[in-house]
């Protein structure tokens, strides 16, 4: 039985949120709701060892690690390489790579990245980006919303994780949740403790949505549409 054809793009959500918000742990719970093999993972922890000391558990053939730097400001092309990489690799796993996660390091900006992604020709003809989920630490957030960085995966997320919960009353929640707001009011905000999620409630919406563009303007591109939509968003946050 090999009857089902491949999907002609691959969805790719992106994990994003600041040092220790549970980004890892909320890899591994998405994948093992997930056939072996049917997703594939790349991890750049650069800057998090230590942090929480977690490892993502995932087939190996699925699996690419940058620690050489950060792909948001001095590894961009590995990015590019891994994913290419990885979508070239022998499928040995139990189903066939379905999908694709990318967990940015803590300290990454997801601009560079998700421009990263959608100025290669290739990837975008290879991949689509469905969503860009930030992992937020319900009891550290607004402290660490002081940090540009931090402020910077909240404004650009299409999905807020709020992880911790249960280290929080629900009056903070109400507080953080119009923080979150005031720097992103479209994102969808989700809750969990321990990052503990359905994958239906995060995999498979496709919530990405480049912003509109006039057909007659002469930079109509897809990389004027992620600055254009870039400035726009920092511009929020500010
Ligand atoms: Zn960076």
């Amino acid at each position: 039985m090999n009857r089902t054809p491949t999907p002609p793009k691959l969805p790719v959500t992106i994990i994003s949120g600041f040092l220790g918000a549970g980004k890892t742990t909320l890899v591994n719970q998405l994948l093992q709701q997930r056939a072996p093999g049917s997703v594939g993972v790349v991890v750049n922890e650069f800057g998090e060892v230590g942090i929480d000391g977690q490892l993502i558990i995932a087939e190996e053939q699925a699996l690419v690690e940058i620690n050489n730097g950060c792909v948001c400001c001095t590894v961009r092309a590995d990015l590019v390489a891994s994913v290419k990489a990885l979508l070239a690799r022998p499928q040995t796993g139990t189903a066939p790579m379905q999908r694709l996660i990318v967990e940015t390091s803590g300290l990454a900006d997801p601009a560079p990245v998700l421009q990263t992604f959608l100025a290669d020709p290739d990837l975008r003809e290879a991949v689509d980006l469905e969503s860009v989920v930030t992992v937020v630490d319900a009891l550290h957030l607004r402290r660490q919303l002081d940090d540009d960085i931090a402020r910077e995966q909240v404004a650009f997320a299409d999905v807020i994780l709020i992880n911790k919960l249960d280290l929080i009353t629900e009056d903070e929640l109400i507080a953080i949740e119009r923080t979150i707001r005031s720097l992103n009011p479209t994102a969808a905000i989700i809750t969990a403790t321990r990052s503990q999620i359905r994958a239906d409630a995060l995999l498979g919406m496709r919530r990405f949505s480049p912003p509109r563009c006039s057909r007659s303007s002469p930079i109509c591109s897809t990389r004027a549409l992620t600055t254009t939509n870039m400035t726009r968003r920092f511009n929020r946050a500010r």
